[in-house]
């Protein structure tokens, strides 16, 4: 079985501006391209994990999503990193479109997410990790089973606490993350 390193993209691969879809405005986020060729040179599959709320919500379609999704995957590409998967949850529990409005299971801190990706890819939870930038993220990592890195770069503001909620580890960067894992696996 393989391993996998999975991603929050807003905060954490992308600077956090709130319901954005307009490819003219993703930048990758800074220091995190050396930790991810490391990751890759381990062994791990990154795999994109997001709530796209939006989408319920009206804010921006699915098709939207896709292309911001694939503005990313190209900006790392052209930094030498390849995604090896993009999952995005669109539904909302408060959605105005009807056909999103619902609770559901893939919905960050609920690791539906994860668990799809893993099966689509064949991954041992146990051996993976999942990185973001607030503790919704982290809870999804550990009820997937795997360990989680909260980057703690100020977007957690809430700081809700729980068992499920604890990091393995708190970094400031995802190359900060990479050495901890490379160092901890
Ligand atoms: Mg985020
Ligand atoms: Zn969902």
């Amino acid at each position: 079985m393989r391993k996998a390193i999975f991603l929050d993209k807003d905060g954490t691969l992308i600077p956090d501006i709130p319901f954005n879809c307009d490819p003219a405005k993703i930048t990758l986020e800074a220091n995190i391209i050396d930790g991810l060729h490391l990751l890759s040179k381990q062994g791990y599959r990154l795999i994109i994990v997001s709530n796209q709320a939006g989408v319920g919500l009206n804010y921006f379609t699915e098709a939207q999503v896709d292309a911001a999704m694939e503005q990313l995957r190209k900006l790392l590409h052209q930094a030498g990193i390849m995604i090896h998967g993009i999952y995005y949850c669109p539904h909302h529990p408060e959605a105005n479109n009807a056909n999103y409005k619902m609770i559901c299971n893939c919905r960050k801190p609920l690791p539906g997410l994860l668990l799809s990706a893993a099966q689509h890819h064949d991954v041992d939870l146990r051996k993976s990790w999942m990185i973001g930038d607030i503790l919704n993220d982290v809870e999804a990592g550990n009820r997937a089973g795997c360990r989680s890195i909260l980057i703690d770069n100020g977007n957690e503001t809430e700081w809700l606490s729980g068992p499920l909620r604890t990091p393995a580890a708190t970094c400031n960067t995802i190359n900060d993350a990479a050495l901890y894992i490379c160092n901890n696996n």
